[in-house]
């Protein structure tokens, strides 16, 4: 009845590019050499272990690493009083997968299958070892994401959603659990005869849906997202008593950026997520042309890549907290998160990127996620296999959403009010969508008018030569049309441009500094704000690129400003 979810699971992460099957099986699961094993030795301590130790339990906050040096452990997944046996790993293996890097709780349980010795490293001593040794680093790194992919694919997790194609809040739920890399299983109302049994046993009715049952016992309806990461535990307490060096509000890639390089060099850093890691590039189903990729990478992958680098070098990341005010009227700043907690900082660096607009109609929203789309990924694309969609806009976002859903979809309209394609888009994408025949490019068209009841059916659209409106059944619109940036939360704190997006640098003026009160004799760094030590990067800066390259650089250049800043 279950059916495991997939994400990229044939694309593992950070092996070569075709790996055989043995090799993803050797790389999932190594055997050390001596001297590795005595390395990781010197990080922690030998331990004599019997038949039936439980070395980790399933939901346990605290994972230490263990390398058997004699003896066997097995890893089972325990569900409703069975036990299903993961992996069994003999001398020279470890134990441990993505949690190891994350810090969250152990999806399994660990236990002595035959009596030796293990090798035990806590959390911490485990991030010095993957920190200072490269070549252990590259094996227990793979392993762990590798490992991580495959209970994604296995459904292996300790989460069931049971939801519904038709619903807007099943397919948060689902992206909120893919982007963070959580494993869970999935109950499709619409297709299987046995849903309504589950639902009847926790007590919900349909109305209820999305459900989400957690850890096995606690049944959460249609839940928010920070909901789901309380429940998963996917945050660990705040220290609000700490002065951090900096923090990072926003983890796309330019907070993701600015997370990898503050940690790795020695920085503490505290990054604060409103959603799930990733941002925008999250939701890009190929990216193409961020250097070093050839064959493209879907932006979901190289976002958690990002995501595991970061905590690998020790930042913290706080998913499913956003800021909601700053308090920039003295030092050290505060930064307030949306659950009341208070954090203060030396430094600041605001990474919240834009969203994207929505389309002017009041009951757009009633469609979000049940026809209405801002993003392309495989999520949505396989919502809307052999039907029509359309594809709003002429950037070069719209362009790839119309180029990867010709794939998948019966045709697709891509619809701008403009004469032509916007200048911006790159010639590539340009070229791909006139050789295409599953796409038909609709000049000076908008649309004017959405209907449906609980999911969209059709959609009205203007051309604007004639001012003819026509009706269509078209259950499937992206919008792709440009965004505003996230800067609500900074009230009056930093000087903002016309259109909201923050001013940095030498965009500020003298009239913007006095008016801002700027205390300082030198002029603001490259990508600081009006606010001495407050920084803004990627999306959500005036002039920005709108790029991943753009973003993460600049993510990387705020923080060689942050050290300046703290060392004053
Ligand atoms: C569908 C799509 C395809 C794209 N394709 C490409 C491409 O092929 N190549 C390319 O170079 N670029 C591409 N882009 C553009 C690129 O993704 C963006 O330029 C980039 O993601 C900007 O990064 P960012 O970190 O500045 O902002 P974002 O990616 O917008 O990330 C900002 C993050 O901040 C979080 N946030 C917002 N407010 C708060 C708050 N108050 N507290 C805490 N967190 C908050 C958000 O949840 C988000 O995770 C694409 C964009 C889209 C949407």
């Amino acid at each position: 009845m279950l059916e495991g979810h997939a994400v990229n699971a044939s694309d593992p992460p950070a092996v070569a590019l075709e790996p055989s099957a043995s090799s993803v099986q050797e790389h999932l699961f190594p055997t050390l050499t001596d001297a590795q094993v005595a390395r990781i030795a010197a990080h922690g301590r030998r331990r004599a272990v019997a038949r039936g130790d439980v070395l980790v339990d399933v939901a346990a906050k605290v994972v230490p690493f263990f390398v058997v040096v004699e003896g066997e452990i097995e890893v089972l997944r325990p569900s409703r009083g069975t036990e299903t046996l993961i992996v069994t790993h003999r001398r020279g293996q470890f134990s441990g997968e993505g949690t190891m890097i994350t810090g969250r709780r152990s999806l399994a349980r660990i236990r002595v299958s035959e009596p030796g010795e293990v090798i035990e490293l806590d959390r911490e001593q485990l991030l010095a070892l993957i920190q200072t040794d490269a070549e252990l680093s590259e094996i227990l790194m793979r392993a762990f994401i590798l490992r991580r992919v495959e209970l994604i694919a296995r459904g292996l997790g300790d989460v069931v959603l049971i939801g519904s194609a038709h619903c807007a809040g099943t397919l948060r739920v689902k992206e909120f659990l893919t982007r963070n890399g959580h494993p869970y299983a999935y109950v499709d109302l619409d297709h299987d005869a046995e849903a309504q049994d589950l639902l009847d046993r926790f007590q919900v009715s349909a109305r209820d849906v999305p459900v989400l049952i957690c850890r096995g016992d606690a049944v959460l309806r249609n839940p928010s997202n920070q909901r789901i990461a309380d429940c998963l535990g996917f945050n660990p307490a705040i220290d609000t008593a700490q002065l951090r060096d900096v923090v990072i509000v926003g983890a796309g890639p330019a907070g993701l950026s600015a997370a990898v390089y503050g940690a790795s060099e020695g920085l503490d850093v505290l990054v604060f997520e409103l959603n799930a890691p990733g941002g925008q590039a999250g939701s890009s189903s190929r990216i193409e042309n961020y250097l070093g990729f050839p064959t493209g990478i879907s932006g979901l992958e190289l976002t958690a890549r990002a995501y595991a680098q970061a905590q690998k070098f020790g930042a913290q990341i706080m998913i499913a907290k956003g800021a909601a005010k700053l308090t920039c009227n003295r030092k050290p700043y505060a930064v307030q998160i949306d659950d009341g907690q208070r954090v203060l900082t030396r430094a600041l660096i605001i990474a919240t990127g834009a969203e994207y607009r929505r389309p002017p109609f009041e009951n757009a929203m009633q469609f979000e996620g049940a026809g209405l789309y801002y993003g392309a990924t495989p999520m949505e694309a396989q919502l809307c296999v052999d039907e029509e969609v359309i594809v709003v806009g002429g950037g070069n976002s719209a362009g790839q959403a119309a180029v990867f859903l010709a794939q998948s979809v019966k045709h697709v309209h891509m619809m701008v009010r403009a004469e032509v394609l916007a200048d911006s888009m790159s010639r590539y994408l340009i070229r791909r969508i006139e050789d295409n025949p599953g796409i038909t490019l609709h000049t000076r068209a908008e649309i004017v008018g959405l209907e449906g009841e609980r999911h969209l059916e059709r959609v009205r659209w203007r051309d604007n030569r004639n001012a003819a409106v026509e009706t269509y059944d078209i259950r499937h619109v992206f919008m792709m049309t440009g965004a505003a940036p996230n800067t609500q939360w900074l009230e009056q704190c930093v000087a903002l441009d016309d259109k909201g997006f923050i001013k940095t640098g030498p965009e500020l003026t003298p009239d913007d500094l006095v008016t801002a009160g700027w205390p300082l004799t030198r002029p603001p760094y490259l990508l600081e704000t009006s606010l001495p030590g407050v920084f803004a990067v990627g999306d959500v800066r005036g002039g920005n690129i709108k790029r991943v390259a753009s973003a993460v650089g600049e993510g990387s250049i705020a923080i060689a400003f942050v050290h300046q800043v703290l060392h004053q």
